[in-house]
């Protein structure tokens, strides 16, 4: 309670000072940086740790960013997929938000359109073992690349422990286990992939992979299937049933059209070079007819944060030197397709841009940040690390290995300076199933991020 309003004397201080606190913050950050001794680090260490963190953690306001993410969690956005225009929703959202905050469209209007097929599994979803109902998305998921299935089927246990390739071949000529559905240990799949892969062109009706830990890869990307079903189910599944029962459908759109949503907010000093921050809106989609994957943290949590920083620079008061382009990025889940596109038919030269700013799934209560950069982005990079080290924001910025697991890769690819944010805390753990909704996502820190990437872009 005391520290409750010790809390609240700070709020109304520094909220009444707070443009004072930020030019005083502004030149000694200026000086430190000529200067750079360890006794001046230390006294902006101290200095910033009293004025500007209190000032930062509390005034940085995070109705607009709850309100996002809370949005784009709701059912009605189908989990910014492939059913009923879920993602054409999201995006005309987005752009509404955009222009509410004062960021304009960059062409005649927010959108940059293109399409992309992809397989999905928006009809009937059952499936039984021995007459015992699973759950979609629980007990089992579809691999992305398979067919459809109906009908009834023996079950045939696959045994890894006394596994012969050439044994098994043997085996599968019988009929019955021809037409039976295979269960296989889905780790034991992976390793012998090279061997058991005929299955997938057999006349196996489905392969059953079953995994050693909760369910919570599924994937909504692929462009291709293969003839027979393929199906991922928990480690709750019996070792010994007897027969399933499945009736699923899949529907290949052979051409899904969808967009990224760009907005943007003009440099006062030098218009034609942009910062350029992006995140992806889309997610899974559905899962049956009932089903939908919100996606709060992944990656509500990201639009939320490029349109709360389209409303602070989009402010007169805070008009930055440079241009900002906010990409809120389709068909990320379906292998970064919409930044691929971005890049590919770039509105803005790829070379007028400073840096890229890619956040994804940034709601989570993790003590430190993960982030990649591009071979180009080291100089953002040092900076980043600066600015957290004297405000101490972050633990640290765990710094991983450039990979195609976001938005930033298709800038990296372009030779464009880019980072990647990314919190991996007690979220990770839900990541891509249906729990990772708006009761699940953590809040604490937005404004730590928020002002990370505000004082980096003053001082970049
Ligand atoms: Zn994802």
């Amino acid at each position: 309670m005391a520290e409750l309003c010790f809390k609240a004397l700070l709020f109304i201080f520094f909220n009444k000072h707070y443009k004072l606190v930020n030019i005083y913050k502004f030149s000694i950050a200026v000086y430190l940086r000529k200067q750079k001794t360890t006794i001046m680090k230390k006294f902006y260490f101290s200095i910033s740790l009293i004025l500007f963190t209190a000032v930062s953690l509390f005034s940085q306001d995070s109705d607009l960013y709850k309100e996002v993410i809370s949005e784009l969690n709701s059912k009605k956005y189908y989990g910014r997929g492939y059913y009923k225009n879920g993602d054409g929703k999201a995006a005309s959202y987005i752009a509404k938000t955009f222009r509410e905050v004062g960021a304009e469209a960059y062409n005649e209007n927010y959108f940059q359109e293109f399409a992309f097929p992809v397989n999905v599994f928006q009809g009937k979803m059952k499936m039984s073992i021995d007459g015992m109902e699973l759950l979609p998305a629980k007990d089992f998921v579809l691999r992305e690349f398979s067919s459809g299935i109906k009908g009834e089927y023996d079950l045939y246990y696959l045994d890894t422990t006394n596994f012969d390739i050439e044994l098994f071949k043997k085996e599968y000529e019988k009929e019955e286990v021809k037409n039976s559905a295979i269960v296989i240990d889905f780790s034991f799949f992976h390793q012998h992939g090279k061997e058991l892969g005929f299955l997938y062109k057999s006349q196996t009706p489905a392969i059953i992979l079953k995994w050693s830990e909760p369910l919570k890869f599924y994937k909504a990307y692929s462009s291709f299937i293969v003839p027979i079903g393929i199906v991922w189910v928990s480690p709750n599944f019996p070792d010994n049933a007897k027969s399933v029962k499945f009736n699923i459908e899949n529907n290949m759109i052979d051409e899904h059209k969808t967009k990224n949503v760009v907005a943007f907010v003009e440099g006062s000093h030098a218009a034609d070079s942009f910062y350029v921050f992006t995140a992806h809106y889309d997610h899974l989609g559905m899962m049956g007819k009932k089903v939908y994957f919100p996606g709060a943290n992944d990656n509500a949590s990201g639009v939320a944060m490029l349109v709360s920083l389209a409303e602070h620079y989009a402010n007169p008061e805070n008009q930055p030197k440079y241009s900002m382009l906010f990409v809120a990025v389709a068909g990320e889940e379906t292998g970064l397709l919409g930044s691929k596109h971005f890049v590919e038919n770039p509105i803005i030269p790829l070379n007028n841009i400073k840096y890229v700013l890619n956040f994804d799934m940034i709601a989570d209560n993790s003590e430190d940040i993960y982030v990649e950069i591009s071979d180009e982005g080291q100089k953002g990079l040092d900076l980043l690390n600066e600015i957290n080290s004297v405000n101490s924001f972050f633990t640290e910025l765990e710094q991983g290995e450039l990979a195609g697991n976001s938005d930033h890769f298709s800038f990296a690819e372009k030779d464009v300076p880019a980072v990647f944010f990314m919190m991996k805390g007690d979220g990770w753990a839900i990541y891509h199933t249906p729990q990772d909704n708006f009761q699940s996502i953590d809040l604490n820190n937005y404004p730590k991020l928020f002002k990370l990437v505000q004082e980096f872009i003053i001082n970049y």
